[in-house]
């Protein structure tokens, strides 16, 4: 079982750690700040620093046996640690941050578009959202008008836990019907954007929506009769 520091600070680079796993599944720590692949954001990437300064590539993380096991999954090459081995581990900041503006806006966007969300997906250059909704009620201009709008609010943004017992007592929170909430301990990670968003997220995100700076609706698509597609991306500044 690992610590997963990112749950309370996602703005974490970098963090000492101890190898408590080898094997052909990738290390595993007894802490990290390695987020892994799960409700629509990709694994993080970076580097495990050797006490000898060798740098071995982290090339994905993944869920291990149990959520709170993390696998981090390095290029075949690599030499392996032994177990119980000092490490720092280095994030690709430059990605997790984009990663975590793009899963922001979308949170916000999940506001803009008043509709079950069927699926999802971040990237470094695109996520979406998929909703079950009449395709007359998407227009892209108005979603990205008042998706920037809502961003533009400044608000930062606040992790909140709850109970199993008080979720299943507030259904209305879950938006996103592909996705399962994150249980674990008898106890739910919620992302509450105030005055925006409240659902249900064990991923990572920015601490204030300025962070995102602004998005565009790329493309709205028709992926089946229950699924309208919206694909956005950061329009970054210069
Ligand atoms: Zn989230």
């Amino acid at each position: 079982m690992s610590h997963l520091l990112f749950r309370e600070d996602a703005y974490l680079r970098e963090a000492d750690a101890v190898v408590a796993a080898v094997g052909e599944a990738g290390l595993e720590f007894d802490r990290t700040i390695f987020y892994p692949l799960g409700g629509g954001q990709p694994g993080d990437r970076g580097w495990v620093v050797l006490p000898d300064g060798q740098r071995i590539e982290v090339v994905d993380t993944r869920k291990g046996e149990t959520p709170e096991r993390v696998r981090h999954l390095l290029a075949p090459e690599a030499n392996l640690p032994k177990v119980g081995t000092p490490v720092r581990l280095e994030l690709d900041w430059a990605r997790r941050h984009r990663l975590m503006r793009m899963h922001t806006a979308l949170h916000v966007m999940s506001c803009v578009v008043v509709a079950p969300v069927t699926g999802g997906n971040i990237g470094e250059d695109r996520a979406r959202l998929d909703f079950d909704i009449d395709p007359a009620l998407l227009d892209a201009a108005r979603i990205e008008a008042e998706t920037n709008a809502l961003i533009a609010r400044a608000v930062d943004t606040e992790t909140v836990w709850i109970t199993d017992a008080e979720l299943d007592a507030q259904p209305e929170l879950v938006k996103t019907m592909s996705v399962s909430p994150p249980r674990g301990a008898g106890r739910i990670r919620l992302l509450r954007i105030p005055g925006i968003d409240l659902q249900p997220c064990g991923g990572t995100h920015v601490r204030n929506t300025a962070e995102i700076g602004a998005i565009r609706v790329l493309k709205i698509s028709n992926q089946g009769k229950h699924n309208r597609r919206v694909e956005i991306a950061l329009v970054d500044p210069g």
